[in-house]
């Protein structure tokens, strides 16, 4: 069994859930008293998440390239970054590592071609709704057409996660916000919808989606224990 390196803490919540799913996959395929090899490298989120609100992204990388340089050094065989916004500096930080990043996009995406669908709509920070690198990513590595919701839905998907979910506050209120914008895109031709960030599953699971849902979180938790395996 090799060792993952996950890179943590962003936000603390969502980690919970790889460790769990990561630990069940591996007992469930050895069986008797095994769990998995793993490291993980909790970042102090409140610092990130300032880089990030402050476009300070050229810093950001210096300390995610850091954390999984340490990782590596440990004895991480793969590192794993517990968050869809943070896979922004998979560019910075791969140069620096002998060991593969088990990108997040490629779990989810992967997910998406066994389910046979092609057009998907993507929910998660704005950094991961706007930027380029994870629609680029779908589109061009898998073909994927990927469609965001308008602009102040981003927003209000964007404010839940950070001032909602990423404290651990799960809201009836924002629960039927999201649903709404769900709708909104299967609509538009989604047939299916990512949950793109790893805290959107705190709050939204399949039963609020009329098409598949994509929880990133599990997704890549299980990619990971997988490759963990092989
Ligand atoms: N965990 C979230 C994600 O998957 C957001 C946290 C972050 O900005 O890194 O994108």
């Amino acid at each position: 069994m090799k060792t993952i390196g996950l890179i943590g803490g962003m936000s603390w919540q969502s980690t919970i859930p790889y460790y769990q799913v990561i630990n069940e996959y591996v007992a469930r395929h050895l069986g008797g008293l095994h769990s998995a090899r793993l490291i993980l490298w909790n970042m102090d989120f409140e610092a990130i998440a300032s880089l990030q609100r402050e476009n300070r992204w050229d810093e950001a990388g210096q300390v995610m390239a850091d954390a999984a340089m340490k990782l590596q050094q440990a004895g991480a065989d793969a590192i794993v970054i517990c968050t869809n916004t943070m896979h922004k500096l998979v560019p910075s930080m791969q140069p620096h590592l002998q060991v593969p990043i088990l990108h997040i996009a490629d779990a989810t995406a992967m997910a998406i071609q066994r389910a046979g669908l092609r057009k998907v709509a993507l929910l998660g920070t704005r950094f991961t709704m706007e930027d380029s690198f994870y629609v680029s990513h779908l589109r061009e590595h898998y073909d994927l057409d990927v469609i965001v919701p308008d602009p102040a839905a981003r927003q209000l998907v964007h404010d839940v996660i950070f001032n909602e979910l990423c404290v651990g506050v799960e809201k009836a209120s924002s629960r039927a916000q999201y649903r709404e914008i769900m709708a909104a895109l299967v609509q538009q031709g989604a047939e299916g919808i990512i949950f793109g960030c790893t805290e959107i599953p705190m709050l939204v699971d399949q039963s609020d989606a009329s098409v598949p849902v994509f929880d990133t979180t599990t997704l890549h938790a299980s990619y990971a224990a997988e490759w963990a395996l092989s």
